[in-house]
């Protein structure tokens, strides 16, 4: 097959030629990081959120113990009060360094210009005197969190953390490495040499815009949060902002979640809902947008379960993707090495795709510890603790009179003390699993895509473009056609039509020869096609043609619907 960037161009034409994803307002130029998905896309979008959250929330699996879990969902608003993001962090820390190009005015974020630095030094053309050593800041996790976001993150982490503690490797500064004029730090190791970071604020780009060649200006934190006013005054106490994620509405309701449903420790609350990022830089199709929608669980537990149930999730989660067709070697789940966590989280892992345009995130798992709860009960003043009734009924009975040499009140006093702290009241910790289902509808249509040949209706093979996603994600189960325009069977075509309409998305063709309308059907990802032909009138029995196999089979029209809901399934 092509190769990958070729890959991607025939992914999104056919996106776009069958329906699935347009760029938004496009009658008007569209506008950058905003998508619409068509009729075929709102399907298998509808399909991906109906998927997860009937097995998340309608249909909870079971736990490690073989009990299933408990979850429930919650839909919260988008615009919440800002002390929300005050105390979330998002207000003072959700940030990415801005360049602009003072020419022709294009955005970059800096760290994605140094992206191709990624790179052994010695591959990069250099002259003259260039190495300095300079004095490596080994603890600011501000310089190693910027490697995150690199592909190679993982494996150069290790060898700065491998070299710096054998003390073979150096830090050194390389000033004509890169189109910058700022400070940029490599690590020297044996003969190779590795980007390590950039002091974002000493940089001074100077005449490489990478669009236009022209100057660039410094770079300056930029806050991804969309900022808008609630009602008639646009000054700052009507300030709001579009949620950058669905977590902490999630956070912020735990309280009334808790009180309203009688949870008992670990329960979950899921959320599916759109969120916003003002991304600098919008790019590689639908994966990076400004306005996408997520897919989120908070699951609360006790402290001493967390570890135990943060590998639950991850794995679980990753498995849900292979069983939703993600089966290639593309997917992988990659554990956050130590120098990648955040700083409030004890595990991290990452569920991701080797899309063609580089290996990137569509889910992250994190064990946050108690750093949510406590931010929102330090900053709302409420409680946000739980009490576990089970542990103190089990340990009341040390609290009696009897113990206390019958004094009644040295009792209640005591009992009061353990009540009020741990084991009986403590925060919860999270384990947060949280996915974009943008990302998750384009790493099935990549994984989904394939070239194959059919045969035409002359037996010919043929070229033929087939999206092979899973039948539970399809955007339409079966496609009903009659073999031709006569003999009674476009009505009886229409009849299976409608049968297959109350079960399932249907979709009916009568127009053309029936091999193109197959290969329409494929292009859609359309799992299953019924054909009313001929025979159908003596026997009674219709062809069900598979998308994959491309086999036909003969099936009693009468019993075809049950036949193919049997074979939907629900991945
Ligand atoms: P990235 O590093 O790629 O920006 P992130 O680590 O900031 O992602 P999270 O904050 O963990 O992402 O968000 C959870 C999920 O939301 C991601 O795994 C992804 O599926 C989705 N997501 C985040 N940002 C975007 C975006 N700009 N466009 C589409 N989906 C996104």
């Amino acid at each position: 097959m092509a190769n990958e960037t070729d890959l991607m161009e025939r992914i999104v034409a056919l996106a776009k030629r069958r329906g699935f994803i347009f760029p938004s307002s496009e009658i008007y130029g569209g506008l950058n990081g905003f998508w619409d998905y068509g009729p075929l896309g709102v399907e298998l979008k509808r399909n991906i959120k109906q998927a997860w959250w009937d097995d998340i929330v309608r249909r909870p699996p079971e736990g490690p113990d073989g009990e299933p879990i408990e979850m429930v969902g919650l839909d919260s608003a988008i615009i919440m009060n800002p002390k929300v993001w005050e105390a979330s962090g998002h207000l003072a820390g959700f940030k990415d360094p801005l360049v602009d190009c003072k020419e022709c005015h294009s955005r970059f974020r800096a760290d994605h210009l140094l992206r191709p630095f990624l790179l052994p030094l010695h591959s990069i053309p250099s002259s003259g005197q260039i190495f300095d050593t300079v004095q490596f800041r080994a603890g600011d996790p501000a310089r190693l969190d910027r490697l995150v976001d690199q592909p190679d993150a993982s494996k150069l982490q290790v060898i700065v953390r491998e070299a710096l503690n054998s003390r073979k490797a150096k830090v050194i500064e390389h000033p004509q490495a890169a189109p910058v004029h700022g400070v940029q730090y490599f690590v020297q190791d044996g003969n190779s040499s590795y980007f390590l970071g950039l002091d974002y604020d000493d940089v001074k780009l100077g005449d490489r815009c990478p669009n236009c060649g022209a100057q660039l200006t410094g770079a300056r934190q930029f806050n991804l949060m969309f900022k808008s006013h609630a009602g008639a005054m646009e000054d700052s106490a009507s300030e709001v902002y579009l949620r950058p994620e669905t977590a902490q509405g999630i956070f912020a309701n735990f309280r009334n979640v808790l009180d309203t449903q009688r949870l008992k420790l670990p329960f979950g609350i899921a959320q599916i809902g759109k969120a916003f990022r003002n991304e600098i830089n919008p790019r590689n199709y639908t994966f990076r947008s400004r306005e996408f929608e997520q897919m989120e669980i908070e699951f609360f537990c006790h402290p001493d379960q967390a570890a135990e149930w943060y590998e639950w999730w991850r794995d679980a989660r990753f498995q849900w993707y292979v069983r939703h067709g993600l089966t290639s070697d593309r997917l992988r789940l990659r554990d956050h090495t130590a120098d990648e966590l955040a700083h409030y989280a004890a595990a991290c892992a990452d569920v991701e795709y080797a899309f063609p345009f580089g290996i990137s995130e569509l889910e992250g798992v994190a064990n946050r510890t108690d750093f949510d709860l406590k931010a929102h009960q330090e900053t709302s003043g409420r409680d946000m603790t739980y009490f576990d009734e089970e542990a103190w009924q089990r340990d009341a009975p040390q609290y009696k009179p009897e113990h206390y040499g019958g004094d009644k009140k040295a009792a209640k006093q005591a009992a009061d003390e353990a009540k009020a702290g741990p084991p009986y009241r403590f925060i919860p910790h999270v384990i947060e699993p949280s996915g974009g289902v943008d990302r998750a509808a384009l790493a099935l249509l990549c994984e989904a895509y394939d070239e194959d040949e059919a045969p035409d209706e002359h037996g010919n093979p043929q070229p033929r473009t087939v999206l092979r996603l899973h039948p539970r994600l399809a955007p339409v189960k079966a496609a009903v056609f009659p073999l031709v325009k006569k003999d009674g069977m476009p009505e009886k075509a229409r009849a299976v039509y409608e049968a297959c309409r109350d079960e399932m998305t249907a979709f009916y063709d009568e127009k053309g020869a029936v091999g193109r309308r197959y290969r329409r059907q494929d292009e859609a990802g359309t799992p299953f096609c019924v054909t009313v032909d001929g025979q159908t009138a003596e026997d009674g029995t219709v062809t069900v043609r598979d998308r994959d196999s491309m086999r036909q089979e003969r099936v009693p029209s009468e019993g075809v619907v049950a036949w193919l809901k049997d074979r939907l399934g629900r991945g």
